[in-house]
């Protein structure tokens, strides 16, 4: 006979994130939604990194008094030897080696890329197809992904080279238990569908997992930027929907030459912004131009942010009218949670994918028209001021194109708070992998007893 949920203890999940913010952060979010609903979860990770999510790991232990621990930094593998009684370990996809060490230990592994279902589904085509083999060797020439629900094309020069895309992430994946993915149904419904037939994986959407963190401010940082609170404030002070937020990730950098045209094309747009400058582009007096300097004294237009923007604040603020990204995943959900409508400005990575997602598929954004999957800000094309303020007006200049794409953003944002609510599609799939782990673990202890009594 089955035992009841409720008489046995809670279900144990094993966070293993990737040392970098964009993997960090939203698998402290994931950790604290699975704690919120009573799974008691433990995250592994180096002593600085924790430090980075201890914000959220607090709010989450105040919210659920279950314990999220950070034990100190050993061996994957001795480490799962010690403590093999977890019922899962959602491990980063970087980390394919993971799936070995899990295995060996009987834990079911779950792949975490932290990506969407379209630009996995991309890559996937690209793996398969390798399109770029048959198409013309001219940078701008268009190459199709083929076999996917929408009819998807990039330049060459907007594609990594598939010999360099990782192919054990692949091999592994379909090694694992399944894979979560920080996104909803609603979003994407034609890559969940494409997923599981073209590809037959296991997964769970369980997104937008920055919905569950409980302290937005501090939210992926120990040292939020001294700028965080005047900027809020200034922000109080602008008409709803009249500022653009502009802000590129962690990882994105940009030549001086980049710099100095987005000061310019942020000046003829003439709205109000937030610019965050991070890393060596923070040291502006090599690139800003003298009028953008005057602007930005007289303080009414613009806000520069140095250092951790409260991000999740600063979007969901009423004031927010857009928001210039890199397309980074994590910043893209953010935005669509908030309905802020983008410009979508790509650099490396999955971000060329999320472009075609957010601006065709969605109908959400603004394409910049980036066409370099950069290796080197050096050799970047260099987008023009004018660029930048058109895209920025097209979006936000009242015009019929602006006002149907602010709606479609504003419908989106409603979808996906919905479905991390009680009842909605995330909110079900957390509840439906949750079932089948209690399941798995109920099934482990009747073959357990099978072994014992030589059945
Ligand atoms: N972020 C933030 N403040 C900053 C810069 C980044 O809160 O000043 C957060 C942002 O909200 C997002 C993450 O850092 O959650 C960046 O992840 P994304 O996938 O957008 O970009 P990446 O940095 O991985 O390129």
């Amino acid at each position: 006979m089955a035992m009841k949920d409720e008489q046995q203890p809670p279900l144990h999940i094993l966070f293993f994130p990737f040392l970098a913010h964009g993997h960090l952060i939203p698998i402290a979010d994931m950790a604290a939604l699975f704690a919120a609903r009573g799974v008691r979860c433990t995250i592994l990770t180096t002593p600085v990194n924790a430090a980075i999510i201890s914000s959220v790991i607090d709010r989450a232990n105040d919210a659920s008094r279950q314990g999220t621990g950070f034990p100190e930094s050993e061996p994957f593998d001795r480490f799962l030897a010690v403590h093999s009684h977890f019922d899962a370990v959602v491990s980063d996809s970087f980390f394919s080696w993971s799936v070995d060490a899990a295995a060996e230990h009987g834990i079911p592994r779950l792949g975490f890329l932290g990506t969407s279902m379209f630009a996995r589904s991309c890559s996937d085509s690209m793996l398969r197809n390798n399109p770029l083999e048959t198409a013309p060797d001219e940078p701008d020439a268009l190459v199709a992904l083929p076999g996917l629900p929408h009819r998807v094309e990039l330049r060459r020069s907007q594609m990594m080279d598939p010999k360099k895309l990782p192919d054990h992430w692949e091999f592994f994946q379909s090694r694992s238990f399944g894979e979560l993915f920080n996104s909803f149904h609603e979003l994407e419904p034609e890559y969940v569908e494409h997923y599981h037939t073209t590809l037959g994986r296991r997964t769970w959407l369980v997104g937008p997992v920055g919905l569950a963190s409980k302290d937005m401010a501090a939210r992926g940082t120990n040292t939020l930027s001294p700028d965080a609170d005047s900027c809020l404030r200034w922000l109080d002070t602008k008409d709803a929907n009249s500022v653009v937020y502009v802000s590129f990730g962690t990882l994105t950098s940009f030549s001086t030459g980049e710099l100095r045209e987005l000061a310019r094309g942020l000046h003829l747009s003439g709205k109000n912004f937030v610019w965050v400058l991070r890393g060596a582009g923070a040291e502006s007096s090599e690139w800003m131009p003298e009028d953008f300097a005057e602007l930005m004294e007289r303080g009414e237009r613009g806000f520069i942010v140095r250092g951790w923007a409260p991000q999740m604040l600063i979007l969901n603020h009423a004031a927010l009218g857009g928001f210039v990204t890199h397309c980074g995943w994590n910043s893209t959900l953010e935005a669509v949670s908030a309905g802020v409508p983008m410009v979508t400005w790509p650099r490396y990575a999955d971000q060329f994918n999320n472009e075609m997602l957010i601006v065709e598929v969605l109908k959400v954004g603004v394409s910049i028209g980036a066409k370099d999957y950069a290796s080197s800000v050096e050799t970047h094309e260099v987008i023009g001021g004018e660029v930048i303020a058109e895209s920025i007006s097209r979006l936000m200049g009242n015009t019929e194109e602006g006002d149907a794409i602010q709606k479609k953003a504003k419908d989106l944002g409603v979808k996906a708070r919905s479905a991390v609510e009680n009842g909605g599609s995330s909110y079900n799939d957390v509840g439906r992998l949750m079932e089948e782990l209690m399941a798995r673990r109920s099934s482990a202890k009747v073959e357990k007893v099978r072994t014992t009594d030589g059945l």
